[in-house]
C-alpha cells in the first residue's frame, strides 16, 4: 500500500468556501490539499447565484464579515481578471409602498452607521438607474458596495490560483485523531491523508463531516430555486430586489418564501431568485415556488413577462440555527477548523472566511473577532454530554 499523503492542512470541500480557504492558507505559506467527493463546485456553489451583498445584512458580525469579504473580492477579482465574471454593479432595493419604504430607509440608516454606503433613491429617480423597472414604486436605496461573481468559475479559479493539490471523487469518511484527541488527518475511501489541521468546508454537509470528527454542528439545508431566462442583451443593470427580501432572509419560518431578486449576468441570461423553504434534501421541482418567483420578478420588471425561462435549478443553503456560519478552530477537537453554514451568503462571505481561517491556522490574530462564529456555541448533544 502506498504511503499516505502528507501536507499542512486538508480542506474538505471544493466549493466556494473551500476554494477561498485554500487560497488564503496557501498564501500564508501552508501546503494545502483540497478533497471533495464530487467535482469542483458540485455542491451548493454550483446551484445558486453569485451575489456579494452587504445590502441585505443588519449591523452585526455577518455584516462585518460581508464588508471584509467584499473588499477582498475586489482584490481577488483584480488579480484573477475576467474569468470570475466579477461585476461591481451595485444593488438597488425597491419598496412597493410608503410603509415598506419607511422601514427600508430606517434599516439603511442602521447600516450606514456600520460602514455601509446606502444612498436613498426617490421614486422619480428609480428609472434613471433601472429604466425597465415597473412604474408606481415608492422609492428605494442604492448600495454601491454590492457586487456579483459567477460562483462555479470563481471557485475553480480561486482553487487554481491557490496552487493547492486537488483530489476530487474522494469521500472523507473519517477525521483521524490521536489518542489525546488532536486531529492528524482524514481517512478517505481512497486512502488516508495526514495533516495536523483539517478544515471543514463541507457546506450543507458540514454537520455530517463534523460528526465524522466526533463533534456536533447542527448544519441543515434550506432549499432554494433559481429561474434562468433565455440570454438577453443587458437590460437589468443592478442587482434589484424588493425590500421584503431582507425579512425573508432573516426569517425562521420553514414555509415557502419567495421575494423577488433579479439580476442580469455577463453571459446574458437573467437570474430570478430565490425561494427559501425547509424541506430537507428534497430536489423535486416545486411549481408553486417557481411560479411565485416568476410572478414576483415580472411585478418588478414587466418586460420579463415576454421572456422565456429556460430552466430552473435547486440548491440547499447550509444554515445554522442562529443564521451565522461556523468559522474557526474547534476547541473540542484540536486541529479541526470549521468554515461552513453560510446559508444564502456563502459566495459573498467566502473570501473573508478564507482569510480568517488562514489567520487562525497560522496562529495570527484574526481580522475579525471569531467569538460569534464559534463552532461550539450550540447546546451539546446528549452523546457529547456523556463523554
Ligand atoms: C438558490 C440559491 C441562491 C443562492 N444565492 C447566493 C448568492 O446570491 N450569494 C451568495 O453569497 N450565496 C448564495 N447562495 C448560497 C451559496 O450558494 C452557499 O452558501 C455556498 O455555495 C456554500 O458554499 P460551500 O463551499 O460552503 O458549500 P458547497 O458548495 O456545498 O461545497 C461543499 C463541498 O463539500 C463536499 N463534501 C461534503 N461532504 C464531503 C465529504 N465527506 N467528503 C468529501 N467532500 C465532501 C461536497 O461535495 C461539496 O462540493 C445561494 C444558494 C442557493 C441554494
Amino acid at each position: 500500500m502506498s504511503e499516505p499523503l502528507t501536507c499542512d492542512v486538508v480542506v474538505v470541500g471544493a466549493g466556494m468556501t473551500g476554494a477561498a480557504c485554500a487560497l488564503y492558507a496557501a498564501r500564508a505559506g501552508l501546503a494545502v490539499t483540497v478533497v471533495d467527493r464530487g467535482p469542483v463546485a458540485g455542491g451548493t456553489t454550483g446551484a445558486g447565484e453569485g451575489n456579494l451583498l452587504v445590502s441585505d445584512k443588519a449591523p452585526g458580525p455577518e455584516l462585518e464579515l460581508a464588508l471584509l469579504s467584499n473588499r477582498l473580492w475586489a482584490q481577488v477579482a483584480q488579480e484573477l481578471g475576467r474569468p470570475v465574471e466579477y461585476e461591481a454593479k451595485g444593488g438597488l432595493v425597491v419598496a412597493e409602498n410608503p410603509e415598506t419604504l419607511d422601514g427600508l430607509r430606517r434599516f439603511a440608516d442602521t447600516q450606514r452607521a456600520a460602514g455601509v454606503t446606502a444612498d436613498p433613491v426617490p421614486a422619480d429617480r428609480l428609472h434613471d438607474l433601472e429604466p425597465r423597472l415597473a412604474p408606481g414604486l415608492a422609492g428605494g436605496v442604492r448600495y454601491p458596495q454590492d457586487a456579483q461573481v459567477m460562483p462555479a468559475l470563481a471557485a475553480a479559479h480561486l482553487l487554481r490560483a491557490s496552487g493547492a493539490r486537488l483530489l476530487t471523487g474522494r469521500e472523507v469518511t473519517r477525521v483521524l485523531r490521536t489518542a489525546d484527541g488532536a486531529v492528524r488527518g482524514v481517512r478517505t475511501d481512497r486512502g488516508d491523508l495526514h495533516a495536523p489541521a483539517v478544515v471543514n468546508a463541507a457546506g450543507t454537509w458540514g454537520g455530517e463531516l463534523a460528526a465524522r470528527a466526533g463533534v456536533s454542528l447542527p448544519v441543515l439545508p434550506r432549499r432554494g430555486f433559481v429561474l434562468v431566462t433565455e440570454p438577453l442583451p443587458p437590460r437589468v443593470r443592478h442587482k434589484v430586489y424588493a425590500a421584503d427580501y431582507v425579512a425573508d432572509v432573516a426569517s425562521d419560518s420553514a414555509a415557502l418564501q419567495t421575494s423577488p431578486v433579479v439580476e442580469g449576468t455577463a453571459a446574458g441570461p437573467v437570474l430570478i431568485g430565490a425561494s427559501r423553504e425547509r424541506v430537507g434534501f428534497d430536489r423535486s421541482l416545486s411549481l408553486p415556488a417557481v411560479r411565485a418567483l416568476a410572478a414576483g420578478a415580472t411585478r418588478l420588471f414587466p418586460f420579463l413577462s415576454g421572456v422565456r425561462a429556460l430552466r430552473a435549478y435547486a440548491g440547499f443553503r447550509p444554515y445554522l440555527p442562529d443564521h451565522l456560519p461556523a468559522i474557526g478552530p474547534d476547541p473540542r477537537a484540536p486541529g479541526l477548523f470549521h468554515a461552513c453554514g453560510h446559508e444564502g451568503a456563502g459566495i459573498g462571505l467566502a473570501t473573508g472566511t478564507g482569510l480568517l481561517i488562514a489567520q487562525a491556522l497560522t496562529g495570527g490574530t484574526p481580522e475579525l473577532d471569531l467569538t460569534p462564529f464559534r463552532p461550539d456555541r450550540f447546546p451539546r448533544t446528549t452523546k457529547e454530554a456523556e463523554q
